[in-house]
């Protein structure tokens, strides 16, 4: 049930082959038309469908939004103690998702792509909780001539303190559930708080989120919030009401993040600002683009020398990076073939310096290493800020800046279950070589692997299987999501 194929985008072609809507005004948001120069092309084809959903979804998230009547209206409804009380709904209410910010950016990204396509598949309107300016001057606004943030100066906002909110609320989807109530039956909240943080995965009445008939039931509640530290949309492809409209708009279910990640994100003309600078400066001229992205985790410990190791080991075995031609000193016969431009993104400096002074020791006068391929490797990092400050705006616009210069290479090189890494990948289209965690504090034996899709993994599925009402294995339930190679926990569409 396939829709047609849509061609694939030239890549001149401002629209990303019509994902992107033509109605913005384009100084409000240089990113979101030029991207395009500076990324390789997209060789992935979009769907009509998708593209049709999405113009339909803008024209919703217009009529519906921030300012609209319909949203004064839904909020008044919310404010009175059920659904029906002050006003009686009418065929063309708007039922809304509240996203809430947790944990790192490219966790952020992830779980506001999956709000969205929740909000794709069952006709709401997704609009994000800026907690504490949480996303001030980061992003553009995706959907044309209207906002996706829910407003701050709305102090009365009938649900408080979201961000506090947990699964035990009386208000929540878990509780609902314990009590034997049917979410949106007549007379019950207006809103619901739906738990999808990863500790969700020991409660079953949480997980039943990504069952049939809970889905069904939660159309009728107009009002959702969630909190998430997961890519659940690999959980929406379990939910069978959903299988046909997804397999439409996404043919091939890999390119998900891809397709919805260029879509949603673009970065502020302060990001972009940074952005383009450092592009300028450092990659312009380079024929070829390598990022690498390092990310160390607690639970994951690795000295130092070893994860360098691990990164030249990779990085010459894949032929990712060269090997450094110490006989050729001096000696050589003529310019370089080829300059290649090496990004590393990470907290700590240490990776990038190692490597600038492996590729400039061997210093041919022109700034660049010799190698046997002849290859000059000059090797750049942006920032190293040496600890994460998600609540800090600075600190969270360096990040996408980064996030978003990773996107720009010819290859990638990233970090196994990072996040961040994931966002990179999938805006730049590319199947990433994945450093392997260590083992025991040690390199594994195969430093990396180039990964089976640019797909993110969903860290933490549910276990419930809701046919067999018992806990079952997420990974064995649909053909198309498979457990992870290098996260067995974890799941992803294939
Ligand atoms: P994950 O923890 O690797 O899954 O990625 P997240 O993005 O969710 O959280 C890590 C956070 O730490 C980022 O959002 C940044 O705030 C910070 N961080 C981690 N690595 C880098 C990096 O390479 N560059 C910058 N600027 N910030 C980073």
């Amino acid at each position: 049930t396939a829709g047609p194929l849509a061609t694939v985008p030239d890549p001149r072609d401002r629209l990303l082959g019509g994902l992107l809507s033509p109605d913005f005004d384009e100084s409000s948001c240089l990113s979101r038309y030029r991207a395009a120069l500076y990324r390789r092309p997209s060789p992935h084809a979009i769907s009509t469908y998708l593209i049709s959903a999405l113009r339909r979804y803008e024209s919703l998230h217009r009529r519906c939004g921030p300012g609209t009547s319909a949203y004064a209206r839904a909020v008044e409804r919310l404010r009175a103690s059920s659904p029906n009380a002050s006003t009686s709904p009418s065929a063309d209410d708007c039922s809304y998702l509240v996203w809430n910010p947790i944990e790192g950016l490219g966790n952020r990204i992830l779980t506001i792509t999956s709000g969205f396509l929740y909000a794709l598949l069952t006709g709401r309107v997704l609009l994000l909780h800026s907690s504490g300016g949480a996303l001030d001057d980061l992003f553009c606004e995706p959907f044309p001539g209207s906002t996706w943030i829910l407003p701050e100066d709305d102090n009365d906002f009938p649900i408080r303190d979201m961000g506090s909110l947990n699964g035990g609320h009386h208000e929540s989807l878990r509780s609902v559930l314990r009590r034997g109530e049917e979410p949106g039956a007549a007379g019950a909240s207006p809103w619901l708080y739906v738990h999808l943080r990863h500790d969700y995965s020991k409660i079953h009445h949480d997980q039943q989120f990504f069952c049939d008939d809970t889905d069904a039931a939660l159309r009728r509640v107009p009002w959702l919030v969630f909190q998430s530290d997961n890519y659940f949309v690999p959980g929406l492809f379990l939910i069978p009401r959903h299988e046909t409209e997804l397999s439409r708009m996404f043919p091939r279910r890999d390119l998900v993040f891809h397709h919805l990640g260029r879509y949603l994100f673009h970065p502020s003309n302060t990001v972009w600002d940074m952005v383009t600078r450092y592009h300028d400066e450092y990659f312009a001229k380079a024929d070829e683009r390598v990022g690498i992205q390092v990310r160390k985790f607690r639970w994951a410990p690795i000295s130092t020398d070893e994860l360098y190791g691990q990164i030249l080991n990779c990085t010459q075995r894949e032929t990712i990076l060269p090997v450094p031609n110490v006989a050729a000193t001096g000696g050589s016969d003529g310019q370089p073939t080829k300059q290649k431009a090496v990004l590393v993104v990470s907290l700590h400096g240490e990776y990038s310096e190692k490597l600038r002074d492996l590729y400039n020791n061997n210093n041919n006068n022109s700034g660049s290493t010799s190698t046997t391929s002849r290859e000059a490797v000059c090797v750049h990092q942006p920032t190293h800020l040496g600890a994460q400050r998600s609540g800090v705006q600075e600190h969270n616009q360096k990040a996408l800046a980064e996030m978003v210069l990773l996107s720009f290479s010819d290859a990638v090189v990233t970090t196994a279950v990072s996040t961040f890494g994931y966002v990179g990948q999938g805006l730049a289209g590319l199947r990433p070589w994945v450093l392997m965690n260590p083992v025991d504090g040690k390199a594994p034996d195969t430093p990396c692997r180039h990964a089976a899709t640019m797909e993110p993994f969903f860290h933490a599925p549910p276990r419930y299987d809701c046919r067999a009402k018992t806990n079952g294995d997420a990974g064995r339930i649909v053909r198309h999501i498979r457990h992870c190679e290098d996260f067995p926990q974890g799941v992803q569409l294939v």
